[in-house]
């Protein structure tokens, strides 16, 4: 996997993570929403039921206020047919009772008894709701058949009467689907439970509940609903949200790998063309223009970019100086041409690569250790590599110094690049022990011309003689611009005339063939 893919995977991974994140929190968030809608419902309901539940009490209340002025006579004609007239008009009761003083049911809305029935007073009082009415809990009688609770009024006089409630009747407001299948509703009175309704309630850990009180009777009202109740619609929509999350997420993710490719820097990129293997070297071959010899070439670097194809350097070089990556790819760059120039080197031991430096490499000695250690790894001798400086190389006095010192040490040889384009290069070619100097290809490209400068490669190679260095023609492109270079003394000379920049194998074919004795010498 190249480091380019493995970013793209780490990105991916990590952008995945982070798109996740989102939809998990807007999941947590709906979820909690729906929860949070549960509760208010079981809230809505509970207090719904708490006012039906009170409207019910209230009723009986004001109903046995009614019959108690009826009842202070006992059990009459007139008692039973009121009662019979309220329970009738009331849906709410299922029937009304008379109980003397001395706990006897007498009659009920029914009629009155052949034979009054003992009862044990209002068996259960729970609640002295003003001390008006009292309840029991829901029992059987033999008269009203079903369950019923009792709402009990003392009489002045002893005795009482009662409304006996169906106790479903309080729940009679609780649509079927209110609370869900699961749903529970409670009435309590006084702490008493006085009705319920559904089963048992789910553990409190599943469950929504909540009590609202009726404003009379001290009686209250749980209603309660399971969570799964509650997100039921949040779990119906889970897979559409899963869904658009998921959606979200991936265009996330391929956002985020899109940027991966392009969020790296430059020099990222780089370093990461170096660990791909994707530079490759070219060489231009270098031309002994007196006796007519290839001796070397100039190593150039490519970069093979797996998207953008073949790449100039002019397009990154520059990049790679200002931002240091040149140490390393220059690193590599060696090693590579000990790898492919390692055999040419051995057995030509006049021949030589040349190498561009940077001036980010005279900052520190680390190219001499590099130079040093492809020269070893090849086994070649490192004056086999010839280092050309530019003069924007040649600015920090001291690190220039000690790096060029150091490449002499080990018996390299150093050129001045690029020579006359910059603006200060007299004043720095007599301060460093230099070997070579490169005539720029702008020169080169005059002669023979009618421009004003054509005279100036003539200057140059004069003051290079005067100088002591030899010299490197760069930019031959015809044959007139060799010979005249060739007349005037000058030792080396690459360009266009001779040879483009070749991939190594084809160099290596140019370098046997150039150098091949010409056919008529052959024989002999
Ligand atoms: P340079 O060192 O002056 O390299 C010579 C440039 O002139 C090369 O361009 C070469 O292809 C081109 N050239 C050769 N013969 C002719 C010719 O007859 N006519 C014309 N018009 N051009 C010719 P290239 O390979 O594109 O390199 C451009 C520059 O990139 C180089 O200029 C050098 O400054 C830099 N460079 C290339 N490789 C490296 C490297 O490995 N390290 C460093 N630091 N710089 C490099
Ligand atoms: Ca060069
Ligand atoms: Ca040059």
């Amino acid at each position: 996997m190249t480091r380019r893919t493995t970013r793209r995977v780490f990105f991916a991974v990590g952008a995945a993570f982070l798109a996740l994140l989102p939809v998990v929190a807007s999941l947590a968030f709906t979820r909690g929403a729906a929860i949070h809608r549960g509760e208010t419902r079981v809230g809505q309901v509970a207090a719904q039921l708490a006012d039906h539940v009170g409207q019910v009490l209230w009723t009986a209340e004001g109903t046995l206020a009614d019959l108690a002025w009826f009842a202070r006579a006992g059990c009459s004609d007139t008692l039973i047919l009121e009662m019979r007239a309220k329970a009738a008009a009331l849906y709410a009761f299922r029937g009304i009772a008379y109980v003397s003083p001395d706990n006897r049911l007498e009659c009920t809305s029914f009629g009155k008894l052949q034979r009054p029935i003992p009862v044990h007073g209002p068996p259960t009082v729970i609640v002295p709701a003003g001390s008006l009415v009292a309840f029991t809990p829901p029992i059987e009688t033999d008269f009203f058949p079903g369950l019923s609770i009792v709402a009990g009024h003392r009489l002045r006089h002893g005795g009482w009467i009662g409304v006996l409630i169906p106790p479903d009747l309080l729940f009679g407001a609780l649509p079927a689907d209110a609370l869900g299948t699961d749903g529970t509703a409670v009435v309590t009175m006084a702490g008493q439970r006085l009705a319920g309704h559904g089963d048992a309630p789910p553990p409190a850990t599943e469950r929504l509940s909540a009590t609202r009180e009726t404003s009379l009777f001290e009686t209250s009202v749980t209603a309660s609903a399971t969570r799964a109740w509650a997100l039921a619609d949040w779990r119906r929509n889970l897979m559409l949200n899963g869904a658009l999350g998921g959606l979200a997420g991936l265009a996330l993710v391929a956002a985020a790998v899109h940027l991966a490719g392009r969020r790296s820097s430059f020099a990222d990129e780089l370093t990461d063309a170096l660990e791909d293997q994707e530079f490759e070297v070219h060489y231009q071959p270098v031309i002994d223009l007196q006796r007519d010899r290839c001796v070397g070439a100039e190593a150039l670097i490519r970069w093979r970019h797996p998207v953008r194809g073949l790449v100039p350097p002019d397009l990154f070089i520059a990049l790679a100086e200002e931002t240091g990556v040149i140490v390393p790819i220059t690193r590599w760059l060696m090693r590579e041409v000990g790898k492919e120039m390692g055999a040419l080197l051995r057995e030509h031991a006049e021949a030589h690569i040349a190498v561009n430096l940077a001036p980010a490499h005279f900052v520190d000695l680390e190219v001499i250790a590099d130079a040093k250690h492809a020269a070893e790894e090849a086994g070649i001798e490192p004056r086999q590599l010839l280092f050309e400086v530019t003069e924007r190389g040649l600015v920090d006095d001291e690190g220039c110094q000690r790096v060029i010192d150091g490449l002499a040490a080990l018996g390299s040889e150093v050129a001045i690049d690029d020579f006359g384009t910059g603006y200060s290069s007299l004043a720095y070619v007599g301060k460093f022990r230099l070997d070579y100097l490169k005539i720029d290809k702008a020169f080169v490209a005059t002669i023979g011309t009618a421009a004003a400068s054509s005279g100036l490669a003539a200057i140059i190679i004069e003051m290079a003689n005067q100088l002591g260095l030899r010299i490197i023609a760069e930019g031959v492109e015809t044959e007139a611009q060799m010979i005249y270079l060739r007349e005037r003394g000058v030792a080396l000379a690459q360009g266009w005339h001779f040879s483009k920049p070749l991939p190594a194998a084809d160099f290596l074919a140019f370098f046997r063939r150039y150098n091949a004795p010409p056919p008529a010498a052959a024989g002999g």
